[in-house]
């Protein structure tokens, strides 16, 4: 599979990659954990990174295209991918067609996950986030076994810098502004699968449906 998993942030996204990773051996590359990763390590990319992301804006199309441009082209993509947060904007999307025109390489199709906003805010307050492995949680719905310990790795389990009621609430805007317009991108290309869904379950079914 060579998928682009598009939608707000909080449409399970990245619930649905690590789904789809075990179905075929297909890789989640998802560029906020790839960022996450650099602000922690604190390494120059982190660096260039850290304000937009602590206050829920994107950071630049440049440096996003230099991060992918090599990742796209590491052995375990051969597999097929599964696109997390990645493309955000039409310049990316535009940049993204090129770079894969350039290796010969052609995505199946991008996923429009379509969940209600009240959904999602809800969603985005409760989510927790293990900052060893990226296992999503949630205070809710899903919590850890022990309060703050990742059942998979033993990591801490916290909320997300990113997850304020005021970040999230410039996160939504952006995504409206930004990403949105993704969705027309791909509808014009003849590559969206919309499906509306609150559950990750329906999602993987309908992208299995397509797929056949
Ligand atoms: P995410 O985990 O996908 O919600 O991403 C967290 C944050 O990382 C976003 O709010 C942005 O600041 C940044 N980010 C992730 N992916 C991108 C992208 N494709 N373009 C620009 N910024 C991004």
């Amino acid at each position: 599979m060579k998928l682009i998993l598009l939608g707000a942030p909080g449409a399970g996204k990245g619930t649905v990659a690590k789904l789809l990773t075990k179905l075929d051996g297909s890789v989640q590359i998802s560029t906020g954990d790839i960022l996450r990763g650099a602000v922690a390590a604190g390494t120059e990319l982190g660096k260039q990174a850290q304000a937009a992301m602590a206050a829920g804006d994107l950071v630049s199309d440049d440096l996003i295209m230099g991060i992918m441009g090599d990742r796209l082209k590491e052995d375990d993509c051969k597999a097929g991918y599964l696109l997390d947060g990645f493309p955000r904007t039409i310049p990316q999307a535009e940049a993204l067609k090129v770079l894969l025109e350039n290796m010969g390489e052609k995505l199946d199709f991008a996923v429009n996950i379509s969940v209600p906003t009240e959904v999602i805010l809800d969603r985005l307050t409760t989510r927790r986030t293990c900052e060893g492995c990226g296992e999503i949680y949630n205070v809710k719905s899903n919590p850890t076994k022990v309060e703050g310990v990742c059942d998979k790795c033993g990591g801490a389990v916290t909320q997300r810098a990113d997850e304020t009621e005021e970040a999230i609430s410039n996160r939504l805007n952006v995504y409206n502004d930004q990403t949105a317009p993704l969705i027309g991108f791909y509808e014009n290309e003849g590559m969206l699968l919309t499906v509306d869904a609150t559950s990750s379950d329906a999602v993987i079914d309908a992208i299995k449906a397509k797929l056949g």
